[in-house]
């Protein structure tokens, strides 16, 4: 019973390291990345880019143990002033993917242990065969490796929050009289003669008025 697909990239054939505890051999692929590897919308590899890995395969007592780096080009979304952003990502990672028929200390599992529920299986890896599926470790690796919140340059100033215009593009951004109450002063000040219908209007430009002087 394989499951796996041998022809996917991602899949990997320990057959040559014989189960000979000790054995190692180093693999080295480049492929097209699959998609969604990254964090969604915010950070990732371009599906189709190329991805290079390097591997190591050791084989120990419970099974293979796998290590390696993955070299990619990602792109995203800087978080503060939406400019485009684009990084070179070298990812390590370790996994022991163990034998089929092993438990996590190295036993023989008893037929009825190959039972066990998806939940006991949790974060635990085994070789399908010889055979054995990156994808999973690789993509952990990547979006571990990845800025949640990537920015285009560290000091980035982001957006004006009036205008959208963006900030490190033009450091001394400011608007005049982005208070519209002090708006409203200012124009009532700069016309002293406009004569108001109310005295409760005209008591109130007074009051504005002294205020203004002092
Ligand atoms: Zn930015
Ligand atoms: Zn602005």
């Amino acid at each position: 019973m394989n499951r796996l697909d041998h022809r996917d990239p991602l899949v990997f054939d320990t057959h040559e390291l014989g189960r000979r505890a000790g054995s190692m051999r180093t693999v080295e692929r480049t492929f097209k990345a699959p998609e969604g590897l990254g964090i969604a919308d915010v950070i990732g590899v371009p599906t189709g880019s190329e991805i290079t890995l390097e591997l190591r395969l050791e084989s120990v007592v419970e099974g293979v143990l796998v290590s390696g780096t993955a070299e990619a080009h990602v792109t995203g979304e800087c978080g503060r002033c939406l400019e485009p952003v684009e990084d070179d990502l070298d990812v390590d990672f370790q996994e022991l993917y163990y034998y089929p028929e092993t438990d996590e200390r190295g036993r023989t599992r008893k037929s009825s242990e190959d039972e066990q529920s998806d939940e006991d299986e949790e974060e635990t890896y085994r070789l399908e065969g010889d055979f054995f599926d990156l994808e999973p470790v690789l993509r952990d690796a990547v979006v571990l490796a990845l800025p949640l919140q990537p920015v285009c340059q560290e000091d980035c100033l982001g957006l004006c929050s009036e205008c959208g215009v963006r900030l490190s593009d033009d450091p001394d951004h400011h608007h005049d009289a982005a208070d519209p109450r002090w708006a409203a002063l200012q124009g009532l000040s700069a016309a002293p003669g406009d004569e108001g219908d109310e005295n409760k209007d005209s008591d109130t430009r007074e009051g504005l008025a002294e205020n203004q002087e002092k």
